[in-house]
């Protein structure tokens, strides 16, 4: 295992980090399992969040002996300082321990009193480094500019494009850490040995990749001892692969709203790879099918392709999307 910096934190951590959203959907033993073949490899930075339910009780239990021998960030979803406080406490009682590396605004650019808190749990020693995970682009160039915070969490593969990659080069710039998340596009990407060398290709970035079978993790270690560099073939490869999902892939950034039939497009244009990838009850319940069953009243108005910076057709994923929904329900027995 090689190890980076990851931008001025002083945390050396390895260019295979685990991304801990999917181990929700595992069993603690299996998590357990994954997470410490994970450790043995020589992974040594493991990104949770309060939002992926017990995702970092079962960092807790698999990895609280090793506790000082790895790095462990997690996010908040709170909008106030007592929310941000009742969010922190919770983390750190799941992950038993005092401490987290790096603690996150969960997708949101946090205000000036939202920085002035994660300030005071610096100061009291319960965070160690302050980041931010962003979905959107413009934002996240915010977030770099702003020099307040000392890591972007953002998503990014193979399939990204030029922006992305110029987000990438102004976060290390600004001396920022920079991780991707969905290096792997939701499941979208076939080709993995071409994208990681693609993404090992950059030197600053570092994928937490999302985990949830041992064969997987043992696959992410093996690519990471290959070392491979990032051949003209795979620059072909990859080529090619765009090519083949281009219309296809939504990043969820939301542009594409208001939707005249209140649908969510940022979710439901991706409903496959979140069921797909984490715990669906939500996706399912009553009210989830509710939101995805306003597919059905789409006006094919085409507002949504006008403002998607990415040239999609919305209302075609959508249509998709919503058939591979019902296969899916029918399956479960709830259609
Ligand atoms: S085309 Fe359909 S999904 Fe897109 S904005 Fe119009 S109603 Fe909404
Ligand atoms: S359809 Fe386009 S604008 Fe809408 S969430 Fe997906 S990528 Fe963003």
């Amino acid at each position: 295992m090689k190890y980076i910096a990851l931008g001025k934190t002083g945390m050396n951590v390895s260019r295979t980090s685990f991304g801990a959203l999917p181990i929700q959907r595992c069993t603690f033993e299996e998590a357990a399992r994954i997470l410490r073949r994970a450790y043995e490899g020589g992974v040594n930075f493991f990104d949770t969040a309060r939002a992926y339910s017990d995702s970092e009780e079962k960092i807790a239990c698999a990895l609280s002996d090793v506790r000082d021998k790895i790095y462990i960030a997690s996010k908040t979803m709170g909008r106030d300082p007592a929310k941000m406080r009742a969010d922190l406490e919770t983390t750190l009682r799941n992950l038993k321990t005092d401490h987290v590396d790096l603690l996150q605004f969960h997708n949101h650019t946090p205000t000036d009193e939202q920085v002035a808190e994660m300030r005071k749990f610096i100061q009291e020693g319960k965070v160690l480094h302050m980041g931010v995970t962003q979905h959107k682009l413009e934002e996240a160039f915010k977030v770099v500019r702003s020099g307040l915070f000392e890591t972007l969490q953002f998503p990014f593969s193979s399939l990204s494009g030029e922006k992305d990659i110029a987000l990438v080069k102004e976060t290390a710039e600004a001396g920022m850490g920079f991780i991707c998340m969905k290096a792997m596009s939701g499941g979208l990407i076939r080709n993995v040995e071409a994208n990681f060398a693609f993404i090992r290709s950059l030197k600053t970035p570092v994928p937490i990749w999302g985990v949830q079978r041992y064969e997987e993790i043992e696959q992410f270690l093996d690519l990471e001892e290959k070392d491979l560099a990032y051949t003209e073939e795979y620059a072909a490869q990859v080529a090619e692969e765009k090519k083949s999902l281009s219309g296809k892939f939504c990043r969820g950034c939301g542009y594409c709203l208001p939707c005249p039939a209140n649908i969510e497009i940022f979710m439901a244009a991706r409903m496959r790879e979140f069921i797909l990838r984490a715990p669906y009850q939500n996706m399912v319940s009553e009210e989830g099918r509710e939101k995805m069953f306003r597919i059905e009243n789409c006006i094919e108005c085409k507002a949504c392709e006008t403002r998607c910076p990415y040239g999609l057709k919305p209302y075609e994923l959508l249509k998709d999307q919503l058939s591979w929904y019902k296969g899916f329900l029918k399956e479960k027995g709830i259609l």
